[in-house]
């Protein structure tokens, strides 16, 4: 697995088509190695603890827990689901992080979103130990990974992306990458971690939204682009330079009349057209999805080795 990002130039010639990032199997690739430090980790008497904590019945989150809770399982580590009624108040809810904050079999907390409308998601983020805010988004963890502090913890879909990078040998170094998207969540993030000195970093980053005027100059010019924006196959093959490394972020449900569920999942990016023309690309599903949890499971098991040092 091996790319240089800038090594293709644009000549205008066809590209013979990308190469598939199999977040599938890099996915399965971290868990293992989360496994083996799981272990490592209990033959000294620590097992490392996941806590999610979910508010409310919507059945997405629901179902997102559900997974999270089974891949810390399957790792080896004490995972827990903590499920709460959509009435609980939010000082019912602080009470329970404060509980979990001086818990010292748990290293990990992770509020699941979106909570109910009466709550404040901002301070309940603040509220999580930054120590065991496995998720990334406390502001402590989030200036951590500006300065490029590497005890902190970076949110777990961009570290996935960069990990995706990493483990296919894509080039970052110097390379233009550009971010599609601006959220807090993906691509502040993502552009944060990029910007770092180090293995997968030391990107010359342009951030992209939807003030940009001109997307596709941008867009047109990058060695890397990752996009995040939410709109359903908007990066299309002629936004992109020939041999560019293309990342899909985005998943994003479209009517589909041919599928027994009415709706199919797509990407932010126009999956054939980019191909067409990217010497690397993600697919939409199996692309930048399963590295998420991957990533949680790998950020919890820091968490209980720092907690533990
Ligand atoms: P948000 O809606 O929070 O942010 C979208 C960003 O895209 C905003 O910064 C917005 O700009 C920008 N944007 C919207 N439209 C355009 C446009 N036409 N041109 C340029 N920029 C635009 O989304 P998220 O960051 O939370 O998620 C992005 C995508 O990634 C979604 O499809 C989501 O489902 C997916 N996702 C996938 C995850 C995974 O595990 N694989 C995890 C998280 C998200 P502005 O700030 O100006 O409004």
């Amino acid at each position: 697995m091996h790319a240089d990002a800038a090594g293709t130039q644009a000549t205008g010639t066809a590209h013979p088509g990308a190469v598939l990032i199999d977040g599938v199997a890099v996915a399965k690739a971290v868990r293992a190695d989360v496994a083996r430090d799981t272990a490592e980790l209990r033959a000294k008497g620590i097992t490392p603890g996941l806590t999610v904590v979910i508010v409310g019945e919507d059945p997405a989150s629901q179902s997102y827990v559900k997974s999270k809770e089974k891949a810390s399982i399957e790792a080896g580590m004490k995972g827990e689901t903590i499920r709460l009624p959509a009435t609980t108040t939010q000082a019912e809810l602080e009470a329970i992080i404060d509980r979990l904050n001086a818990d010292p079999t748990i290293h990990g907390i992770l509020v699941q979103s979106p909570l109910p409308r009466h709550m404040d998601a901002n301070t309940v983020v603040r509220r999580i130990a930054p120590e065991k805010d496995v998720d990334g988004f406390h502001p402590v963890n989030v200036g951590k990974l500006l300065i490029g502090e590497k005890d902190g913890f970076a949110p777990c879909t961009p570290a996935g992306v960069q990990e995706l990078l990493v483990r296919y040998g894509v080039d970052t170094k110097g390379k233009e990458v550009v971010v599609l998207g601006r959220s807090n969540i993906v691509g502040k993030p993502m552009a944060a971690l990029l910007m770092q000195q180090g293995p997968g970093a030391d990107g010359t980053v342009t951030v992209c939204h939807s003030r940009t005027k001109d997307l596709a100059f941008h867009t047109k010019r990058a060695d890397i682009i990752i996009a995040a924006i939410g709109k359903p196959e908007m990066l299309t093959g002629d936004m992109i330079r020939p041999g560019a490394v293309v990342i899909d972020v985005g998943i994003n449900r479209v009517d589909d009349a041919s599928n027994p569920k009415g709706y199919r999942l797509v990407g932010d990016v126009h999956f054939e057209s980019a191909r067409a023309v990217a010497s690397h690309i993600t697919p939409v599903p199996g692309g930048v999805g399963p590295m998420t949890i991957a990533m949680l499971l790998k950020n919890t098991v820091r968490a209980a080795r720092q907690a533990g040092a």
